[in-house]
């Protein structure tokens, strides 16, 4: 008899988990609590005809999801047509200089040139360049795509000398201004940590591998919009037999000794199954679901877990083209530190936000009417906490964007030409999708909670509940989620053989 496994979520992490395990020959069922797959990476079409990704607008480390579907005996190509950007993306500093970031080191020579007038950040950019590609070819493998069964899997001869000859466990920002003079690269090379919601004076250089991932490898864009990886690998899923069920939420995993038993529906029925893959945040369903306080069954540490940052999101219709705009825009804050802090240490509204701006028609032009843009803006803000008021605070906030992007990308008109608008803050993160504190990107990547520190994949109590997703290892971001299920999958099948 085949063995029955729940996946509770269908995001990025479960749906890989779901399409892995039905292929290997287990029964599997999805259960989502909302109305259709994807979990954070949604989509927003509106009756003008603008179409939004609602979370991730990067897609970095193709490699991952290539491998998915190798494994699923699947061509990616046959599911996807794939865009690399080139210019990655355009910097604003509060100088008024302009950089376009791009993985041609010709192109990013001429810009450091001709941009930031410094010659001599050349030479380091090409050094620096030759450390992060080491660091990502070692760190994937060896500490990234792996399971940890045991601390000697994290601690031993060789990750060790990988920890001390790569540098890995000071900060990024330390390490990137080892390299730099020029504050600007200081920046552009290290705010990548802010992808998985920790800062980059916290983010042990290890997290150097996503700057990699993008200046290395680049950003690439699924025509369609990065909505195409869902429905992709829903199909996918599909075709080897998974089961979905949706607007159906688990409201309780009910337990029997050091066994999960069955699932509670909706707060209602209750449904037997032999294993249990959890795809919702882990430190939530370890308190809704399991009852047990989050800290419990991880590698013991000090204190509380850490929540990464959230993010306000703006999804805006407007009836002009901004023509000025890329498709990937960051403007940074006069003060990086001092935004930062704001974020990370007095958790309140940002004083001087850093944003970044995305307007994916620039590539899709099928993502806007004609003559018009779609207009994505990601806001950077702490998770939730009693500093902010949502209900309170987000008028003010909402018109300190408009006239950021007023002052700082000559947007002078963007109020005129609003045609649709919805706003998402951290309260929605939280009730949307059941994100812990209304934290964006999961917990933090702080050193205590990264590699084997991060908790693990499998409950340490209940032999057959296991996680996938975010907060669980190896970490946030569609590349690491996609890692995540697959590690899951693999457990799952060599627990059970
Ligand atoms: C604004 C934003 C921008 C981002 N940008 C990028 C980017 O550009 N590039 C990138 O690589 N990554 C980006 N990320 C990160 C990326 O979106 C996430 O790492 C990834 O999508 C998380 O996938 P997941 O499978 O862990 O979880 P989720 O997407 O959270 O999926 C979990 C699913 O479980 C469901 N669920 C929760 N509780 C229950 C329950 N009790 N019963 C049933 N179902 C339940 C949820 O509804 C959800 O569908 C971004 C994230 C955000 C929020």
């Amino acid at each position: 008899m085949k063995k029955k496994v729940a996946v509770i979520g269908a995001g990025l992490a479960g749906l890989s988990a779901a399409a892995l395990l039905a292929k290997k020959g287990f029964d599997v069922t999805v259960l989502e609590k909302n109305a259709t797959p994807g979990g954070r990476v949604n989509r927003l079409s509106t009756p003008q005809g603008f179409t939004f990704d609602t979370g991730p607008t990067l897609l970095l480390m193709l490699s991952s999801m290539k491998k998915l579907f190798k494994e699923l005996d699947r061509d990616l190509n046959d599911y996807m047509e794939l865009k690399l950007l080139e210019p990655s993306y355009r910097v604003y500093y509060s100088d008024g200089t302009e950089f376009n970031s791009s993985t041609n080191i010709a192109l990013m020579t001429k810009e450091i040139r001709d941009k930031l007038k410094n010659e001599a950040e050349i030479e380091r950019y090409l050094s620096f360049f030759s450390y992060l590609s080491k660091l990502y070819r070692l760190t994937i493998p060896n500490f990234v795509d792996r399971n940890y069964r045991r601390l000697s899997d994290f601690i031993n001869p060789k990750s060790l000398y990988y920890l001390a000859s790569l540098k890995m466990l000071g900060s990024l920002y330390s390490r990137v201004s080892s390299y730099f003079q020029d504050e600007r690269l200081r920046m552009l090379f290290s705010f990548q940590t802010m992808y998985l919601g920790i800062s980059p004076f916290e983010a042990p250089s290890v997290y150097g591998v996503v700057t990699y991932m993008e200046s290395g490898e680049g950003i690439y864009f699924p025509m369609g919009g990065m909505y195409k990886i869902v429905e992709s690998l829903e199909k996918v899923a599909k075709e080897y037999g998974v089961k979905f069920r949706y607007n159906s939420e688990v409201t309780k995993i009910d337990k029997d000794g050091d066994k999960a038993t069955s699932l509670t529906i909706n707060g209602e029925k209750s449904e037997t199954f032999d294993l249990f893959l959890v795809n919702a945040d882990l430190p939530y369903a370890y308190e809704t679901l399991l009852g047990e306080a989050p800290k419990k069954n991880l590698v013991p540490q000090n204190g509380e877990l850490k929540s990464s940052s959230s993010a306000y999101m703006m999804y805006l219709g407007v009836d002009k083209q901004y023509s000025n705009l890329l498709h990937h825009n960051v403007v940074f804050s006069s003060d990086y530190k001092f935004n930062l802090d704001d974020i990370f240490e007095r958790r309140v509204l940002p004083d001087d936000p850093a944003f970044y701006v995305c307007v994916p028609n620039r590539s899709d032009p099928s993502l806007a009417p004609e003559g018009s843009d779609s207009i994505y803006v990601l806001v950077p803000v702490p998770h939730k906490t009693d500093n902010v008021d949502w209900t309170r605070d987000e008028p003010a906030f909402r018109e300190k964007i408009l006239d950021k992007m007023s002052e700082r990308l000559g947007m002078t008109d963007i109020r005129e030409h609003i045609v649709y608008e919805k706003t998402f803050t951290p309260n929605d993160w939280a009730s949307e999708y059941n994100l812990w504190k209304g934290s964006a990107f999961g917990l933090s990547h702080s050193f205590f909670q990264s590699a084997y520190f991060r908790p693990q994949n499998r409950s340490k109590t209940l032999g057959n509940v296991y996680f996938a997703g975010a907060s669980t290892t190896p970490g946030n971001g569609i590349p690491m989620v996609i890692i995540s299920g697959s590690l899951a999958a693999k457990r799952i099948e060599e627990d059970t053989k």
